[in-house]
């Protein structure tokens, strides 16, 4: 906007500045002064928005904040984050239909394609710019795709926006694509952290959490307790004759039950809970708010769903069984402690003839109970 002055309306004093200001005026300057002005708003938001998007604990909550961000500049008829995770060959996507979460996917087939155009060239692109027809990529060019983005990371490209049209208001402006073009790098680097820390905190083979996190967790758990008074537990287990197990049916075989038994641990836990592998095929979980008669059901209620679990192996199927060892939570103590009375008790439960679950008691006289069995579940 050009705002003139007339000599009229200005003090002898400040001609000078009057002068200065129309020149400016007539050379355009001031224009380009308010569109720079409007970047600047832009940056410092996208600043703002990066920073918050990168103290986000979870990728829920990352796209739970850029589809909000989204919503404030225009709604896309279609949205998709399709990403790589570092392990395993699925994709993990999330999909939304003007900014709605829907259970449409790419497919894996489309991706690699894309995959490969941008792991030469990885910047925005318009769909239609992407070498080839659409016939080349049918599952992805029915969702009318108009821009891609590539997600970068350490390790190359292991992701993909895909933004389709605008519901109402035309064309995506220069600034609206660049926004999103700047959003998705910050996302990108945001989600690659995230997969890296679950990585890290994870075991390979099961999902479940690692040694290291679960002492961190139980450390954390101790503290609450302190607190707050309420009644947690741990579990240890051990599978039975596992050696004998993987002599019989061979490793492959074995990694197979450790799976399924994953994902039996994994079914029995609430939100709060942690499940961790402690190497090998002994696991450890930390109930929390969970008193002792509770303790001792879950332990039961996990011995009797490994018991009952078959998994099919050429043509057979194959069970196993485990032992439990269990140990309340006490105000104060080490976790290394804790594990311990937890192995005793395990201990106790392989003595007496495993496939059952001891409960942890202190002292001379818990001790002889437990190694006699009087604690342990009946099988
Ligand atoms: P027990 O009833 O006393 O526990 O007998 P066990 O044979 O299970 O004895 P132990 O717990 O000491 O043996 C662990 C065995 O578990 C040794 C190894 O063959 C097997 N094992 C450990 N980790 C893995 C794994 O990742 N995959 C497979 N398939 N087997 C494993
Ligand atoms: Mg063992
Ligand atoms: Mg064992």
């Amino acid at each position: 906007m050009v705002i003139m002055l007339t000599a009229g309306q200005a003090t002898a004093s400040n001609q000078d500045v009057l002068a200065q200001y129309n020149m400016l005026s007539h050379s355009g300057a001031l224009d380009d002064l308010e569109a720079l002005r409007r970047e600047n708003r832009e940056l410092d938001m996208l600043i703002t928005d990066a920073a918050t998007l990168i103290a986000l604990p979870s990728l829920p909550a990352m796209l739970d904040f850029i589809i909000g961000r989204v919503l404030e500049h225009f709604i896309p008829e279609f949205l998709a984050f399709v990403i790589e995770p570092p392990r395993g060959t699925r994709l993990t996507q999330f999909c939304y239909r003007n900014l709605k979460p829907t259970e449409e996917v790419i497919p894996l087939d489309c991706y690699r394609k894309v995959k490969a155009f941008f792991s030469e060239k990885p910047f925005a692109t318009r769909f239609e710019a992407i070498p080839g027809d659409t016939s080349d990529y049918p599952g992805l060019a029915a969702y009318n795709p108009e821009m891609l983005f590539p997600m970068v990371g350490i390790g190359g490209l292991y992701g993909l926006v895909v933004l389709g049209r605008k519901v109402v208001g035309g064309d995506y402006t220069e600034l609206e694509r660049m926004y999103l073009d700047r959003l998705t790098r910050f996302l990108a680097v945001s989600i690659q952290n995230g997969l890296h820390h679950h990585s890290s905190i994870t075991d390979a083979k099961t999902g479940l959490y690692t040694h290291d996190f679960f002492m961190r967790r139980l450390e954390e758990e101790i503290a609450r307790m302190e607190r707050h008074g309420n009644d947690s537990c741990t579990l240890m287990l051990d599978v039975d004759h596992f050696k004998r197990f993987n002599d019989s049916y061979g490793h492959l075989a074995g990694d197979e039950v450790l799976e399924a038994m994953a994902s039996v641990l994994k079914s029995v836990m609430r939100t709060g809970d942690a499940v961790a592998r402690f190497g090998g095929e002994e696991f450890c979980v930390l109930a929390v708010d969970c008193d002792e008669t509770g303790a001792m059901e879950m332990a039961e209620r996990i011995r009797v769903a490994v018991e009952q679990l078959r998994v099919p192996h050429e043509g057979q199927d194959l069970s196993v069984t485990v032992s439990v060892g269990v140990r309340m939570l006490d105000p104060g103590i080490e976790p290394k402690q804790l594990l311990d009375d937890a192995d005793k008790a395990l201990y106790s439960s392989k003595a007496a003839g495993r496939n059952r679950s001891t409960l942890f008691r202190a002292g001379l006289l818990g001790r002889a109970m437990m190694m006699r069995g009087a604690l342990s579940s009946v099988q």
